[in-house]
């Protein structure tokens, strides 16, 4: 039996996220479906993997909540997520700064892929990675800016800091599905950037609707995945730092009290039992084998 992933948000006014919640949790059950759902009074942001009739189910039951939402569909060999979890939060994407518009109602403009494709080869546009470093690291648009921050929450500040960069010029945002941006751009609108666009559907869609031009390595995704290429032509941007080969096996190291993230390639990972030194092998604090970096 086929499997599929799915990815998906959409912000929208939700009069009782508890309610929803529950609601959704119960179905998920009962469809077999693994993932992470998120439900606030802003939308709601999933992605969930399962037997390819389930998700059917799950996006028409989602359609009738969230007309309009779209999905991102993967095909998969089994599910990608170990669990289930559906939680009520305070935002579906955390940036921890109210918006006095709520982003459904104003938020950047939405470039299609063709389109995006279009406007990054333009002389008076300036690309701004929505995403963490590490997922920067291991791919992104050529040219763009790439904040090094490990949280989204720190977004807001990082921007600020750097106004005179993006300032009168034609910001292009774009994330892993799109999600990021929507709130990432309505907060630039608030602050006064005026031209803010978003690619829509993310780094995912534009790996699936174009030939992925101006994108270089690999796609962080939030599934057991990790890591997908947004087109078969993708390839590895990192290299292990161990012996220096193509990479992107990125891990944390083994001695939870240390937890740096490096590539390593397999080979390397098995021969330095995923330690970034001999002081953290010699560690007591070694975690589990397979435990590694979730996105
Ligand atoms: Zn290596
Ligand atoms: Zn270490």
């Amino acid at each position: 039996m086929p499997y599929r992933v799915l990815l998906y948000y959409q912000f929208a006014e939700v009069p009782a996220p508890k309610a929803l919640a529950d609601a959704q949790l119960l179905q998920c059950q009962e469809l077999g479906l693994r993932g992470r759902i998120i439900i606030a009074s802003e939308g709601i942001n999933g992605t969930v993997s399962g037997p390819a009739a389930a998700c059917q189910s799950h996006m028409e039951a989602l359609g009738a909540v969230f007309p309009g939402i779209e999905f991102k569909i993967d095909e998969v060999e089994g599910h990608t997520f170990k669990g289930l979890s559906v939680k009520v939060r305070d935002e579906i994407i955390t940036m921890g700064i109210p918006l006095g518009t709520p982003v459904h109602q104003k938020t950047g403009r939405h470039l299609s892929p063709e389109e995006w494709r279009e406007a990054i080869q333009q002389d008076d546009v300036v690309l701004l990675d929505g995403r963490n470093d590490y997922e920067s690291e291991l791919g992104h648009f050529e040219g763009a800016l790439l904040p090094p921050l490990e949280s989204f929450r720190d977004f807001p500040a990082w921007i600020l800091a750097h106004r005179e960069q993006l300032e009168g010029k034609r910001i292009l945002t774009y994330c892993t599905g799109g999600i990021r941006c929507e709130k990432l751009s309505a907060w630039m609108l608030q602050e006064g950037f005026e031209e803010v666009y978003q690619l829509d559907g993310g780094i995912v869609r534009y790996g699936k609707e174009t030939d992925g031009a101006g994108f270089v390595g690999m796609n962080v995704v939030f599934d057991d995945r990790v890591l997908v290429p947004p087109t078969p032509a993708h390839e590895p941007i990192t290299h292990c730092r161990e012996c220096g080969a193509k990479s992107a096996n990125y891990v944390n190291c083994a001695n939870v009290l240390c937890n740096r993230r490096m590539i390593l390639c397999p080979g390397c990972e098995e021969f330095t039992s995923r330690c970034c030194s001999d002081e953290c092998r010699n560690a007591p604090s070694l975690r589990e084998k397979n435990a590694k970096l979730r996105a």
